[in-house]
């Protein structure tokens, strides 16, 4: 669902924003995940499912199911082009960091591994859509932490 401050965002929709999410990356859901888990944002009408498959400490792959505003979903593409291929450790590292980042916790000079994801450092300026940047790494966070135990 697009709302009406879509205008007052254009600032901060990067081309990096833009790209994925007209080309999302990793769509889908995998058959038999390690883990599944969905996160809903009532406020913006955003959701999004993350499956995942661990191999030997690594994620091995990610599969997003969502729909949204184009905040959330290219969230969404992004986190998992960058978790697919790291180790739980770096990964469950990387979704604390993105949210200290969008808590404005730690500067966007001390998260550079966020890479493409710190494009989402200028949604702080509207309050009311960091959960749209938010919620494909709390699934991901809810993911890991169903593994840990
Ligand atoms: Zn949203």
């Amino acid at each position: 669902m697009v709302g009406s401050n879509e205008a007052l965002l254009d600032e901060v929709y990067q081309e990096v924003i833009l790209d994925h999410f007209r080309n999302p990356r990793h769509q889908g859901e995998l058959e038999n995940p390690d883990a599944s888990c969905e996160v809903l944002n009532p406020l913006c009408g955003d959701r999004v499912r993350v499956s995942l498959r661990l191999k030997d400490g690594v994620v091995e792959d990610i599969k997003i199911l969502g729909k949204g505003c184009s905040i959330s979903q290219a969230a969404a593409s992004m986190m998992a082009s960058l978790c697919v291929g790291k180790t739980l450790e770096e990964t469950q590292k990387l979704a604390e960091l993105y949210h200290a980042v969008m808590k404005g916790e730690v500067s966007v000079d001390n998260a550079q591994e966020l890479g493409d994801s710190l494009a989402f450092e200028g949604v702080r300026k509207f309050p009311a859509r960091v959960k749209c940047a938010l919620i494909a790494w709390d699934a991901l966070s809810r993911c890991l932490k169903s593994k840990q135990t």
